[in-house]
């Protein structure tokens, strides 16, 4: 499998290439050449496998001879192994058509460690026989950071530098990212939101001060490998719930448009989805842009769910790219305008490419506590705010009848408690695997928000690597 940067310039690489760069030189992301697709038989076929062997027949088509088939199962079966659910990614049932897809049962409480746990693994087994040392810089809105970290903490060959928004993550995403003492994690607080550390992650792949020096790779989801493992469970949760027979719709808690549109790419290998519903909070520029066609970044305001509050969607550039003809050297000229003025209006291409799928929907701060209230009045289900904000976008979708509605559930409620208590009047209780967090030491820096402090702060901590 070949990978294409959305671009049009940067060299095409293969998995491990891809793997270990993260953003493409030209400031673009990568996707497949062509999408792989399954068949009707083959989808049936993955009804009922284990989570880890349903994982490795779905990514090895992206992984190709990167990896042999053994030795990905052996991968799969390691990073699902320390999930606290047999299942992995369970299903509840609410209703007779609303559904909940669990994927908070990895050891961060985050649907971000089901692509993570994996991902530590996969830089592992691509710098085992070189000389290679990567710098891993990323920009955490709350999960991502605490999930990677987890994945890679104490690996040699590895270095993290984790940026988060200071003061804008709750209590136990920072505890979890910053009681983490080991010599390879370097958690950095910074002034602003989370869009400025974003921006200053970006501004280093194109940096060739650093870039020459150090192999600088991303655990954001625009690394593309991300993004292939969070694909798997929307064909286990199809499956189970009758695909291919019968078509199935999803509802995706959504920040940078990372899990969303592993879900597109679900359906362009051929589980037949019927809808994508792009749930946002009052943080809505996915919905304008989906609804309305109008992407114009307004600034960002705090809610209770942190790990949502992105006015500038990372992934939302693969879609326009795939849906909008895939012409790269026009998606580098209309994002490259975008960095410039914050706004942009869709082609009409990329308005019907992502309308024949998506739909969108905004929950503010009461649907998002009526959400919570529906599922414990009704269910005695305790659910995160940001799982919230996709079941009010699921329970505000018409769908045909017969067709099931699964929200995703991406972080567990006591990942969340104040706000969960606030919501229901129930205290979530935190699982045992996170142990003794609120005891523990806690260690990082603070930086103020410019691109030199933090690139300063890299450069005099990583280790430099051969390319
Ligand atoms: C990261 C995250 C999201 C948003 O996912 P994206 O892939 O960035 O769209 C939603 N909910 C939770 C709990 C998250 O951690």
């Amino acid at each position: 499998m070949e990978y294409v940067s959305t671009r049009g310039s940067a060299p095409a690489l293969d998995f491990r290439g891809v793997t270990l760069a993260g953003l493409a030189s030209d400031g673009g992301l990568y996707v497949p050449r062509a999408w792989p697709s399954f068949s009707k038989d083959e989808i049936a076929a993955l009804a009922g496998l284990p989570y880890a062997e349903l994982a490795a027949k779905v990514m090895q088509p992206f992984i190709g001879e990167c990896i042999a088939p053994d030795r990905l199962l052996e991968l799969t079966n390691q990073a699902y192994g320390r999930f606290a659910h047999k299942a992995v990614t369970p299903l509840k049932q609410f209703d007779e058509t609303q559904w909940l897809l669990e994927l908070f049962h990895g050891p961060t409480l985050a649907f971000k460690d089901v692509a993570l746990q994996l991902l530590g693994l996969l830089f592992e087994e691509f710098l085992k026989n070189s000389d290679q040392h990567l710098t891993i810089v990323g920009a955490t809105s709350g999960d991502t950071g605490s999930a990677a970290i987890d994945a890679v903490a104490g690996r040699d060959k590895i270095d993290i530098f984790m940026l988060h928004p200071k003061g804008r993550v709750s209590e136990v995403q920072r505890r979890q990212m910053t009681s983490v003492i080991a010599p390879n994690v370097h958690n950095i607080a910074i002034e602003g939101s989370f869009d400025d550390a974003q921006a200053m992650v970006k501004r280093m792949f194109a940096d060739t001060a650093m870039t020459d020096r150090f192999r600088i790779s991303a655990v954001n989801s625009i690394n593309w490998a991300r993004l292939m493992a969070q694909v798997v469970y929307y064909f286990a949760a199809g499956v189970q719930l009758g695909a291919p027979h019968r078509k199935v719709a999803f509802s995706v808690p959504t920040g940078n448009f990372g899990d969303v549109f592993a879900g597109y790419v679900a359906a362009k290998m051929g589980l037949p989805v019927e809808r994508l519903v792009v749930a946002t909070n009052v943080n809505d520029i996915l919905h304008r842009a989906i609804s309305t066609g109008d992407y114009s970044a307004h600034g960002v305001t705090p809610t209770d769910a942190p790990s949502m509050d992105i006015q500038v969607s990372s992934n939302f550039e693969r879609l326009l790219f795939d849906a909008g003809g895939r012409d790269g050297l026009a998606m580098a000229d209309q994002m490259k305008s975008f960095e410039a003025s914050k706004a942009m209006q869709l082609t009409n291409t990329q308005r019907d490419g992502a309308a024949a799928l998506f739909t969108s929907a905004r929950a503010d701060a009461g649907q998002t506590v009526d959400a919570m209230r529906w599922a414990w009045d009704n269910c005695r289900e305790v659910i995160d705010p940001h799982t919230a904000i996709g079941l009010h976008a699921a329970l505000e979708t018409k769908l045909p009848a017969g067709v099931p509605m699964v929200t995703l559930a991406t972080a567990h409620p006591a990942k969340f408690g104040p706000a969960v208590e606030k919501a229901i009047g129930e205290k979530p209780v935190l699982p045992p695997r996170v142990g003794d967090l609120y005891e523990r030491e806690e260690a990082f820096s603070e930086l103020p928000g410019t691109y030199e402090a933090v690139a300063e702060f890299v450069a005099e901590r990583a280790t430099p690597s051969p390319l």
